[in-house]
């Protein structure tokens, strides 16, 4: 019971993930399941053929069913989906074809020219074949010729081996639901397969996205987009007045990090310096990683108010401890901040940022510097 139950909740996740497009049959797969459901729809029809009293049609039907389950099987083991293709609907337009001329128009085979349509496209859609439009196309033209052919051939000959009336209706029934299931199922699985390839070019998007503006250690902003940002920033301050800050923080003494506990732990370190900062940076506040162990801070404050958020970051790194492989590693972290000037360039304004921070180092590190004293 449980056992049956875990199966159960298997299927309705699995078919859950299909639906969200987080999951997807593979080309083999659908091939061999269209073919075994083919070959089980013909077993199907021997049967009621027999029932029905039609030699000829159990027997075309029986041999149908042993050739797909054993040669054209064996085609889509060995990944000739292409042949595969051909045979099944050419298979479906010669079937129909010759069961209009036995048993007759009334018998409803007729209707499978049209799920046919939907086969030849999504097939070869879900192999990826180059060929693919030209092929359906193709493929569409021959099932309307077909058609019209075997209506005009139904309207010319009496059916060689007719069914009864009642059978003739249960045959018809049958080719009618078993036409409708396969294109509403082929239209199913088509809007699977799409919002499948949708959600991985949203995600191919995202990481593309990642790697052109953020850099891959701290997730942090990169040099080059940073760059984009301060000159938006430079320009929004000319039209509009609006002033930001700008912060550049250097870890200290980074290089006995790397040292004393090896580069993985310094990687370590750097990374939990980033969210710090990122964390606790503000609404609109942007951080990129400037260079090594420098990171470089764009806050929509004044300068009274940037240091005093920059101060509060440069306390939350200090208490911070990073435990790594039995070490416990303490860092702290010196600030120059720089006041954005209307007509200043952004090299002169990181530059001048620079110049305290390089100050705050020389005087102790680990504090915020916003000027240097005179003389
Ligand atoms: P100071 O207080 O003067 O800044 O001293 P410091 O040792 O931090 O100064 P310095 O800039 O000379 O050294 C920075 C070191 O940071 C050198 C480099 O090996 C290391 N570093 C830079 N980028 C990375 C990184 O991505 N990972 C690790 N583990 N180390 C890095
Ligand atoms: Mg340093
Ligand atoms: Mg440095």
């Amino acid at each position: 019971m449980v056992e049956k139950r875990k199966t159960s909740d298997n299927i309705k996740h699995y078919i859950n993930e299909l639906m969200d497009g987080n999951s997807f049959f593979t080309g083999n797969l659908i091939y061999k399941k269209a073919v075994i459901s083919t070959a089980m729809l013909h077993a199907l029809a021997a049967v009621l053929s027999l029932l029905a009293g039609s030699l000829l049609m159990t027997i075309v039907n029986a041999v149908v069913f042993l050739f797909l389950v054993t040669f054209v099987i064996s085609l889509v083991n060995k990944e000739r989906y292409m042949t595969v293709y051909f045979i099944m609907i050419l298979g479906i337009i010669n079937f129909t074809i010759f069961c209009n001329l036995v048993i007759g128009w009334e018998s409803g085979y007729s209707v499978q020219f049209f799920s046919a349509i939907s086969g030849s496209f999504y097939f070869t859609f879900v192999i990826k074949s180059e060929k693919r439009k030209s092929l359906s196309l193709t493929f569409c033209v021959t099932l309307l010729l077909s058609y019209i052919l075997s209506y005009i051939l139904s309207q010319m000959l009496a059916p060689i081996a007719p069914l009864s009336p009642a059978w003739t209706r249960v045959f018809f029934i049958m080719n009618a639901v078993i036409s409708f299931s396969i294109i509403i199922m082929l239209s199913y699985m088509f809007v699977w397969e799409l919002l499948n390839k949708q959600k991985i070019l949203t995600m191919q998007n995202e990481q593309l996205d990642e790697l052109a503006h953020k850099d891959p250690l701290t997730h942090l902003l990169n040099r080059r987009s940073m760059n984009e940002k301060m000159t938006l920033r430079m320009e929004q301050l000319k039209l509009t007045g609006k002033r930001f800050t700008l912060v550049l923080g250097d870890i200290d003494d980074f290089k006995k990090v790397n040292d004393n506990y090896g580069h993985e732990a310094g990687d370590i370190v750097l990374i939990t310096v980033s969210d710090i900062i990122r964390q606790n940076v503000g609404g609109g506040g942007l951080v990129c990683r400037w260079g090594g162990e420098e990171i470089l801070m764009v806050l929509n404050e004044s300068l009274e108010s940037a240091t005093e958020v920059t101060d509060r970051i440069r306390k939350r790194i200090d208490e911070n401890i990073v435990n790594h492989e039995g070490n416990q590693i303490h860092v702290s972290m010196t600030f120059g901040v720089a006041e954005s000037i209307p007509g200043y360039k952004i090299e002169h304004l990181i530059q001048q940022a620079d110049d305290r921070l390089y100050y705050g180092k020389k005087h102790g590190k680990n504090q915020v510097v916003t000027s240097i004293p005179e003389g």
